[in-house]
């Protein structure tokens, strides 16, 4: 994998010159990261790039992973819908159990950072530790919390309170019932990784032919998890109303990542709404499919990501990265990447998702238009330098206090 240096003909000299310069303020300081699964879904996929990468800037950086049975993931997936706003009640039952799993690793983790990065709800209650430590303490929540189901947020506000920040993705996803400080981070995609960067033709060729996908005839896609939010069957209900009046190919992609016990029923689902049509490809990818997704989004028309509710939403960066047309609902983080018409589609049902679709399908020099635009945008705001930028400089400002510096 490309080092930091690599970045430099990708930002210019004077972004990357004050990325050392902020690394070096944190001389001393440990930064250990802790989620809830190394591999699938956003969060790991961006830990999985920025470690390596801030250890090359000589930051201390670290990253751990909690431990969790299927139970305490069923009750972390209840959680995590319940935030999105899904009425969803989490028993007493379940919740001690959350509990429980969460102090059993934070007596097996040894918890040694000067600065503890949790990312998401799972690892929150490490943070009961905190009391027999003198750190600094972060959470990072990757949901959009605006609107979640009461009961549960009420649990965990007690956790988030306890930490000296919390950092959001968007900033509709604030909260004016929080103690702790907010913070606005968005996301970011590396341009370098297997996932992001320029492919030569023939590989590219070679995964569409691999999945049975034929490139002389447009292809319409969604990459992502195989999970109720991100509306597969919905995708399913655009292509089927696109198709009765253009000849295209549907190419539903995705796996599932070991925090998310819900895949393989929708799965299942989506298989039976595909039924016998020849052109909808139902592709299961295993971790570590990031030249195939790559490919997959290159070789795409036109790409979807018709969440019903969405973190950040880093498959539409991804698309946008490669200069392609997307259409997307207006949930989360997503209409900060994209603005109507201009770097993409935003829609709000299938009725409208499956009118652009048609209008996409049938002008390539406009949909052509929004993919380079989108690209622009996704360069001057959403890589992974300006996202390190941004935690360079909260953890640094952990140390200040009413212009005392305790670095
Ligand atoms: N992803 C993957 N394999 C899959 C599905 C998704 O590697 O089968 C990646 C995808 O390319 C993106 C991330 O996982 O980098 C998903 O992030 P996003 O913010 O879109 O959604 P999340 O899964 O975190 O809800």
């Amino acid at each position: 994998m490309p080092g930091i240096e690599a970045y430099r003909e990708i930002i210019g000299n004077d972004e990357l010159d004050e990325l050392y310069l902020l690394a070096d303020r944190l001389k001393g300081k440990a930064v250990q990261n802790i989620n809830s699964t190394a591999v699938g879904g956003g969060v790991a996929e961006i830990l999985s790039r920025m470690i390596p990468l801030l250890r090359d800037l000589g930051v201390d950086a670290y990253w751990d992973v909690i431990k969790g049975d299927e139970k305490f993931f069923a009750v972390t997936k209840d959680m995590h819908n319940a935030l999105h706003g899904l009425n969803i009640d989490i028993s007493k039952t379940d919740l001690d159990y959350f509990l429980e799993v969460n102090r059993r690793n934070s007596e097996e983790l040894d918890l040694f950072g000067d600065i503890m990065f949790i990312h998401d709800p799972q690892p929150i209650g490490l943070v009961e530790k905190r009391e027999h430590m003198s750190n600094k303490w972060i959470w990072r929540c990757h949901i959009d919390i605006s609107a979640p189901h009461e009961a549960t947020m009420n649990f965990l506000r007690g956790f988030i309170d306890r930490y000296d920040a919390a950092v959001f993705s968007a900033p509709s996803f604030a909260r004016s019932d929080l103690a702790t400080k907010q913070i606005l981070i968005p996301p970011s995609i590396d341009p370098l990784s297997e996932k992001n960067r320029d492919l030569p033709e023939e590989t590219i060729d070679s995964v569409v032919e691999r999945f049975g996908l034929d490139r002389d005839r447009p292809i319409v896609s969604q990459i992502s998890r195989f999970d109720y939010l991100k509306d597969p069957l919905g995708v399913i209900d655009v292509y089927k109303k696109v198709k009765d009046h253009i000849d295209c190919q549907l190419a539903l992609a995705g796996g599932g990542a070991t925090d998310d016990p819900e895949g393989p029923r929708v799965l299942d689902q989506i298989r039976a709404a595909a039924k016998s049509d020849p052109d909808i490809h139902i592709i299961y990818l295993p971790p570590s499919s990031d030249v195939e997704i790559n490919a997959l989004q290159r070789a795409s028309t036109v790409i979807l990501q018709k969440s019903l509710r969405e973190g950040f939403g880093l498959t539409v960066t991804e698309a946008l990265w490669k200069a392609k047309p997307v259409i997307a609902t207006a949930a989360g983080g997503i209409p900060l990447q994209i603005r109507h018409k201009r770097t993409g589609i935003l829609t709000y049902s299938v009725a409208g998702t499956a009118h652009y679709l048609r209008e996409l399908l049938s002008e390539p020099e406009y949909a052509q238009k929004l993919g380079v635009n989108g690209r622009e945008h996704v360069k001057n705001n959403f890589l992974i330098t300006r996202h390190i930028k941004d935690y360079l400089s909260l953890f640094i400002s952990l140390y200040y206090k009413e212009d005392i510096v305790y670095l």
